[in-house]
């Protein structure tokens, strides 16, 4: 083979081949199979010199170091490889991976906040903690609250960010990414893609700027991983760099290790539990238990519905049905909003933002749809959660899939 024949992005891959050989293409040439695990947390170098040059190339730029990494708050070439992969499946130049997605969030408003513009623009719902983070500037932000057709008139000249989660965390409202993008103006927009994964939809080529993901949810997709991602360019990305490194909130090399090999799975995962959703969409939306059932037009494994009866008592109901917070798992997990994930947003707040007191998201995961279907339709039939109670208002009866 000549060099052009290694060279990993002469010819576009479908997405379903870059989520199986991204981050890997050196690995015919090391003689691997499975990319390494890289744990030091030094790395050992007798000549001072370079390794002070390395420091003072990071110190100035950012840029992911040429050579060893020095120390592992630095730089990690097993994480390096999660990255690598992620910014290919988004299609951005760079990808800088964190402990949590809250970490992720945080560096990029850190970011900002080092260049004085400590302003935020973001619309609701968000995930429950994006909100109280922004909400309570526990970092030194300032947030302006409003919907997508207010966002170019709340951007100040000390706005740093525009943030927006499509589909939105719990109720699945979507965003009009490239209309949003177009408002922004020059103000970097946010986009918290964890719901939808570039499976499903890639903000940056609608005109966002930076691209979260929770990579605990879908990316990892087996609920045993933490880990967070922001997906830019890389001018973006070496102020991330130099944020992680400060401020130590860095992924460990072991949940890189488990997220780049969840990527491979991506694409499939997502697809089938895409699948099954729909399918048990199509269910409740006829079903008279359900008052309303919530689902983006882009698809997802993601279903949120409003039930009669007593939510907690369809929580308590199911068997196979995993009663947790959390998403993106290979099993299906199912969650009380307003109890646990928005738990931490004031009442208000959350019932301004469409987060209903009876609603429910579900995580749709990888088992049978008939098996699926049987434990949901029984714990909907709990004694409390049972047919259409006096005190809904009878407009609400089911209506089409949708917003
Ligand atoms: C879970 C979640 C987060 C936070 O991620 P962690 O990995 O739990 O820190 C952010 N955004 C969305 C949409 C989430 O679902």
């Amino acid at each position: 083979m000549d060099a052009m024949d290694r060279e990993p992005s002469v010819t576009p891959r479908a997405l379903a081949t870059e989520a199986v050989h991204a981050g890997r293409d050196d690995l015919v040439g090391l003689g691997l199979h499975a990319p390494p695990i890289d744990l030091s947390t030094t790395y050992p170098s007798y000549d001072v010199r370079a390794e002070a040059a390395r420091i003072d190339e990071f110190a100035t730029t950012g840029a992911r170091p040429d050579g060893p990494p020095v120390y592992a708050r630095l730089d990690n070439p097993t994480v390096a490889r999660f990255e690598d992969a992620l910014a290919r499946l988004e299609g951005t130049q760079a990808a800088v991976a964190f402990a949590s997605g809250m970490a992720a969030l945080s560096a990029v408003l850190l970011a900002r906040a080092s260049q004085g513009l400590r302003h935020v623009v973001a619309v609701r719902p968000l995930y429950g903690c994006s909100d109280h983070l922004l909400d309570t500037g526990l970092l030194g932000t300032e947030v302006t609250w409003t919907d997508p057709a207010g966002v170019a008139d709340a951007i100040r000249p000390d706005t740093g960010l525009v943030m927006v989660e499509t589909p939105a965390n719990p109720t699945l409202a979507e965003v009009d990414v490239r209309a949003l993008a177009h408002a922004c103006g020059s103000v970097p927009l946010l986009v918290d893609n964890t719901f939808a994964t570039p499976v499903l939809q890639r903000p940056v080529e609608e005109g966002a700027r930076l691209v979260l993901h929770s990579a605990t949810k879908y990316l990892g997709g087996h609920g045993d991983v933490m880990g967070g991602v922001v997906a830019c360019d890389e001018e973006f990305a070496r102020t991330l760099r130099q944020i992680r490194f400060a401020t130590g909130g860095v992924l460990h090399p072991l949940a890189g290790y488990l997220l780049h090999r969840g990527l491979a799975t991506l694409a499939v995962r997502v697809r089938a539990a895409s699948a099954t959703a729909a399918e048990l969409v199509r269910r409740l939306v006829t079903d008279p238990r359900v008052v309303r059932v919530h689902y983006p037009r882009i698809g997802g494994a993601m279903i949120a519905f409003e039930v009669y009866g007593e939510p907690q008592d369809v929580i308590a109901g199911v068997r196979l049905i995993t009663p947790a917070v959390s998403l993106g798992s290979v099993d299906t997990l199912i969650q009380h909003p307003a109890s646990i994930s928005h738990r931490i947003v004031a009442e208000g707040d959350r019932r301004s933002a469409g987060v209903s007191d009876r609603l429910l998201r579900m995580s749709v995961g990888l088992e049978d749809v008939e098996d699926l279907w049987r434990d949901l339709t029984q714990a909907l039939s709990a004694p409390t959660a049972g047919p259409a109670r006096a005190d809904v208002p009878s407009a609400a009866v089911p209506r089409p899939v949708g917003r």
